[in-house]
């Protein structure tokens, strides 16, 4: 495995897996990898000829400076996994590689990164987001990039940005990575002390008890919601600690008046300090995914 740390450097690279007419997959990350982070790489590695992961805690997705700072940064057990993962190319750009002085330009994607994240982070959030994944997009130039279903929202802000700037990818949306007892593999986790993962639990049993409800014939969304909300104070999760506990139509993130085919549901919440994020989707006519 490659470590490149400049643009003009991994551009010489690709150019000759280019040149050789090889599939290029490309996975953009911020570190701190785990068995999420490993699925998409396994994937990209089998159905792609040459394998790009960056790793770049980027700045300007941040909403704020305790949290950008308090992000693990774990870059040589990174690339020990990545490598036994099988990748190619590790990019490990420095953030003024990817935003060197005089750098001006933010992406807005539109009405879909206003609700849910953008409601509670601010619009500045997916701006980073839409902005970082372009340039990486521009730079790595990949016949596909792969992205965690974990990251609703983002994954649809990035369907929308490709389709809307006419960027020559394919979007791989890869299913959400769970310990053993339904907990989203995050970063963040690893913050997480016993006590407030024993309570982090709450997220996945919301949204799976939800599911349940739906499944069981439930068709009221307000009711929907109640249910998820009663397991989050079951597991000690105040009301204040919820940024959202949400049922929308998984294409526009809009609210739900009634069910139709499907329905996301997703849920975020500060767990001891630690702003946990989780979602499903549900079919209705046919089996539940996560
Ligand atoms: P991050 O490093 O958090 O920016 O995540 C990089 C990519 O990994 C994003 O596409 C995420 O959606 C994805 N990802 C993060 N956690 C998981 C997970 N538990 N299962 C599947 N994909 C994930």
């Amino acid at each position: 495995m490659l470590v490149i740390r400049t643009i003009a450097d991994l551009r010489e690279r690709i150019a000759v897996a280019r040149a050789q007419q090889l599939r290029v997959g490309f996975v953009p990350t911020m570190g701190a990898l785990h068995a999420g982070h490993v699925s998409l790489v396994t994937r990209a590695s089998i159905e792609c000829d040459m394998t790009v992961v960056s790793v770049f805690v980027n700045p300007k997705q941040f909403d704020n400076a305790a949290d950008l700072s308090a992000y693990p940064r774990t870059e040589s057990s990174d690339a020990a996994l990545l490598q036994q993962a099988g990748v190619d190319i590790l990019f490990v750009p420095t953030t003024n590689e990817m935003y060197p002085n005089g750098f001006t330009t933010t992406i807005d994607v539109g009405p879909i990164t206003l609700p849910l994240e953008g409601a509670t982070r601010g619009a500045h959030h997916f701006h980073g987001v839409a902005t970082v994944v372009l340039k990486l997009l521009n730079i790595v130039q990949p016949d596909a990039v792969y992205f965690g279903q974990k990251d609703a929202q983002q994954l649809l802000v990035i369907r929308q940005l490709v389709r809307d700037l006419n960027v020559p990818v394919e979007i791989i949306a890869c299913d959400t990575v769970r310990d053993a007892d339904g907990l989203a593999i995050s970063s963040r986790n690893v913050r997480l002390t016993m006590a407030a993962r024993a309570q982090a639990l709450g997220l996945s049993s919301a949204l799976f008890h939800m599911r349940e409800m739906v499944m069981h014939g439930e068709r009221q969304p307000e009711a929907v919601v109640r249910g998820g909300r009663n397991v989050l104070a079951a597991f000690g999760i105040a009301e204040s600690a919820i940024d959202y506990l949400a049922v929308v139509n998984p294409h526009t993130l809009l609210p739900l008046s009634e069910f139709k085919s499907s329905v996301l549901m997703a849920v975020a919440a500060h767990i001891d300090g630690v702003r946990l994020i989780d979602n499903i989707i549900v079919q209705l006519a046919a089996k539940a995914v996560a």
